[in-house]
C-alpha cells in the first residue's frame, strides 16, 4: 500500500472532498496548504495577511514562503507514516523542493493522482461551493446541499464562499493552474508516479478509483 501520496487537479477537482476520504480510511495526515493559509488568514497572522493579497485575487502565493511551510509540516513526527499532499506542489520550483524535502526525510513520493475534470464542470462545481467557517467542511448548493441552508451539518457551523470562489478570480485561478500546474503532470508521469482518475464521476466512485490505486 502506498501511503506518501499527491493529490493533483485543477482548483474544483475534488480534491479537498477525496482527500477527506482518504485521510479518514487511512489515517494519513493531510496537509493541505490552501487550508493552511485559510487558518493563517483566520489567526491574522503575518502569513495570513500576506497569503491573503495573493488568494483572493486568484493568484499563487510565492514558492518560497509555500515551500517553507510545507518544510515545517513534513517534518512533523506523524509523517513518518505517509502524508497526503493537496494543493502542493502547483509549480515546478515546488517539486523539486519536495523531490528534496522527501528524500531528506527518507519519505520518497510514491503515488501522484491526477483527478481531472473538464474546466465546465469545474466553474460549476466553484460557483456553488460553500464551506463551513468553523470546520471547514464543504457542500454544494445543488450537489451536494446542507440539510439546513447556510448551516453545516457536522458541527452547526455558518457556511460562507471563499473570497477566492467568485468567477474572476476563480478564471485566474484555471489560468495559473494551465500555466504552471498543470506541467507537473509530465513531470510526474516521467517519474511512473502518475494515476489519472475521472473527476467528474460521483464522489465515492472516484475515491474507488483512488483507493484501487493507493492499493495495487
Ligand atoms: P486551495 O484550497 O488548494 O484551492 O488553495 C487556495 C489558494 O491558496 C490558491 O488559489 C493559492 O492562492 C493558495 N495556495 C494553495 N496552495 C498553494 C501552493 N502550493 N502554492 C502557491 N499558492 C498556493
Amino acid at each position: 500500500m502506498k501511503t506518501r501520496i499527491l493529490l493533483l487537479g485543477a482548483p474544483g477537482a475534488g480534491k479537498g472532498s477525496q482527500a477527506k476520504l482518504i485521510k479518514d480510511y487511512y489515517h494519513i495526515p493531510h496537509i493541505s496548504t490552501g487550508d493552511m493559509f485559510r487558518e493563517a488568514i483566520k489567526e491574522g497572522s503575518e502569513l495570513g495577511k500576506l497569503a491573503n493579497t495573493y488568494i483572493s485575487r486568484g493568484d499563487l502565493v510565492p514558492d518560497e514562503v509555500t515551500i517553507g511551510l510545507v518544510k515545517e509540516r513534513l517534518s512533523k513526527s506523524d509523517c513518518k507514516n505517509g502524508y497526503l499532499l493537496d494543493g502542493f506542489p502547483r509549480t515546478l520550483v515546488q517539486a523539486e523542493a519536495l523531490d528534496k524535502l522527501s528524500k531528506d526525510i527518507n519519505q520518497d513520493l510514491q503515488l501522484v493522482i491526477d483527478v481531472d475534470v473538464d474546466d465546465q464542470i469545474l466553474i460549476d462545481r466553484i460557483t456553488g461551493r460553500r464551506v463551513c467557517k468553523k470546520c471547514g467542511s464543504t457542500y454544494h448548493i445543488k450537489n451536494m446541499p446542507s440539510k439546513v441552508e447556510g448551516v453545516c451539518d457536522n458541527c452547526g457551523g455558518e457556511l460562507y464562499i471563499r473570497n477566492d470562489d467568485n468567477l474572476t478570480a476563480f478564471k485566474t485561478r484555471l489560468e495559473n493552474y494551465y500555466k504552471q500546474t498543470a506541467p507537473l503532470i509530465d513531470y510526474y508521469k516521467n517519474k511512473n508516479l502518475l494515476v489519472k482518475v475521472d473527476g467528474s464521476k460521483e464522489l465515492n466512485e472516484v475515491f474507488s478509483s483512488i483507493k484501487k490505486a493507493i492499493e495495487e
